[in-house]
């Protein structure tokens, strides 16, 4: 399946200005455009155990725009993806060539997030691991953002942002249904294992994160 649950999708003019170097005011639009998930790893950007935990990373990277004096200002949205503070570190020093509008060299290099191609490089197998299609998504998993050191860890946040998905579909399902009636009652059934489940994967997540 599908690595991101929902292919991110810039939108065509971002309500902040695209001059000048503080990207950070693009941040609320990216959340929005990347569905509140990490654009390279698909990671939910919603179990709030760091505020610094999603950060704004540049496709072509910042320092290399800098050194290079280039044309593309910091804030151009183009170039900006939300990305989970673990794939933006891992992904700063791998840019593959000496060119900004050189992404892939031979078997190396990154695909933009947006681009439909991401897809055919990179999948998620049905336990929330990331796989990969080709030598390209070999490289950006493992030498790029190293998703097979992080294996375990993903799996969880995939799980754990499924269970949230299952809850709020029985949540509104049960909206539907005056209080107290049959299929109401039916439907409530559902949600306690979902909520134990969430329950230990949040227990987990947090080990991770704060452990
Ligand atoms: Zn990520």
């Amino acid at each position: 399946m599908s690595i991101r649950e929902i292919r991110p999708s810039r939108r065509e003019t971002p309500s902040k200005s695209e001059k000048g170097n503080n990207y950070h005011k693009h941040k609320s639009d990216l959340q929005e455009d990347f569905n509140y998930c990490c654009g390279y790893c698909g990671s939910f950007d919603g179990f709030g155990y760091t505020k610094t935990y999603f950060e704004i990373d540049h496709f072509v990277p910042k320092d290399f725009l800098i050194k290079s004096k280039s044309s593309i200002s910091l804030s151009k949205y183009s170039n900006l993806v939300y990305s989970c503070r673990f794939c933006n570190n891992n992904k700063t020093k791998h840019w593959p060539s000496k060119r900004e509008d050189i992404y892939l060299l031979g078997n190396e290099g990154f695909i933009e997030p947006c681009d439909l191609e991401y897809e055919n490089h990179l999948y998620r197998t049905d336990d929330g691991a990331i796989m990969w299609n080709s030598p390209i998504g070999e490289w950006m998993a493992t030498t790029a953002f190293k998703f097979d050191e992080r294996m375990d860890e993903l799996k969880l946040l995939w799980k754990y942002n499924k269970t949230r998905i299952a809850i709020e579909k029985i949540i509104d399902e049960l909206n539907s249904y005056p209080d107290n009636s049959e299929q109401h009652n039916n439907i409530k059934t559902k949600l306690t294992p979902l909520f134990e489940k969430h329950y230990f994967f949040q227990k987990e997540l947090a080990t991770f994160y704060n452990g």
